[in-house]
């Protein structure tokens, strides 16, 4: 079989470390293949980096990755995909707590050889909290329902890429990363794992509210225009209930004689104008996300295979 990467972020994992080295070695031993396993250290700030120096000096296919501060999971993340080593030809992203369990990685790697170019583990049941659960669940549907790419439900960063998915993701330089979405945003022929995901076996997660919140944002932000056409929807719903209370004071003015002094009028009128302003507010947003759109310097196409030129795929 095809050499194969492990591209693992770690923050603070320091008892989990040994626990999936001798998993992934099981795992690689049972189906026969090259690999190698890139641990990119987030900043740690118990023994990762001692326990990373010792796996590393005693198997060379173990390599690992120290940023200077923590960057977060998505910035290390991406640090891993850009080091993977030229001869490989498909890349698994997966993180150390075990709760992507490498059992799974088998049923990846089959999906792999039969020609998928991206196979997402798919979260059957969670066992976090009660609350991040459904925030999960909310979000996911908010976002399914307006991005422009279709991001798969309960999906996390544990999935393969193949090695041509790879050479494409690396030239997404956006500095807001919301990798799952990237790698949807690319197309290719992707299937899915389900899988139950286990509870945290050692320390603690080390994805804060704030962190969340932040990878939650980047990705309604990144991939979805909601928040621009809420001025438009605003601007229509005031301007809309601002005709209809004209009309209904014209009614009353022309039919049953009823006065209306003109702070009245004005109020209707600034309730409109404002429903203008709104609209305006939409328009102007819409030219923001263009200039993001474009400062993202996404490519414009992907192209996944080419027939009869000199350099087919
Ligand atoms: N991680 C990281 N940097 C961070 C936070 C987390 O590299 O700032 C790593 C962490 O070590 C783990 C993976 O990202 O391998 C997922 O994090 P965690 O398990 O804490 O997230 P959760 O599973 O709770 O969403
Ligand atoms: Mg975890």
């Amino acid at each position: 079989m095809q050499k194969i990467s492990f591209v693992v972020p770690v923050y603070n994992e320091a008892e989990n470390i040994s626990l999936l080295y001798s998993k992934i070695i099981d795992l690689m031993v049972k189906v026969k293949g090259e690999w190698e396993l890139i641990f990119i250290n987030d900043g740690s700030n118990d023994n990762t980096l001692a326990i990373l120096k010792k796996y590393s000096s005693k198997d060379k296919r173990i390599k690992y990755l120290n940023l200077s501060r923590n960057f977060g999971h998505q910035a290390a993340l991406t640090a891993g995909l850009d080091h993977v080593a030229d001869d490989v030809m498909a890349v698994i992203s997966l993180d150390c707590d075990l709760q992507d369990p490498p059992e799974v990685i088998e049923k990846m790697i089959n999906k792999w050889q039969e020609g998928y170019d991206i196979i997402y583990a798919r979260r059957k049941n969670r066992h976090d909290l009660f609350i991040k659960k459904y925030t999960a669940i909310l979000y996911y549907k908010v976002l399914d329902k307006f991005s422009e790419v279709n991001i798969p439900r309960n999906v996390g960063d544990f999935r393969l890429i193949d090695k041509k998915v790879l050479e494409h993701l690396k030239g997404m330089r956006e500095k807001a990363r919301y990798l799952r979405g990237m790698v949807a945003w690319l197309g290719f022929k992707y299937t899915f794992v389900d899988f139950d995901r286990p509870k945290r076996i050692h320390g603690n997660t080390g994805y804060t509210v704030q962190k969340m919140s932040k990878l939650a944002m980047d990705g309604l932000l990144n991939f979805s225009f909601l928040p621009l056409k809420i001025g438009l929807l605003l601007g229509i719903l005031s301007i809309t209930l601002g005709v209809f209370i004209t009309l209904y004071m014209c009614v009353d003015v022309f039919f049953y004689n009823i006065y209306y002094p003109l702070y009245k009028w004005l109020v209707v009128f600034l309730f409109m104008f404002m429903g203008f302003q709104f609209m305006l507010i939409w328009i102007l947003g819409e030219y923001i996300a263009r200039i993001y759109d474009e400062s993202k310097q996404r490519p414009l196409y992907v192209i996944e295979g080419k027939v009869n030129f000199a350099d087919d795929i």
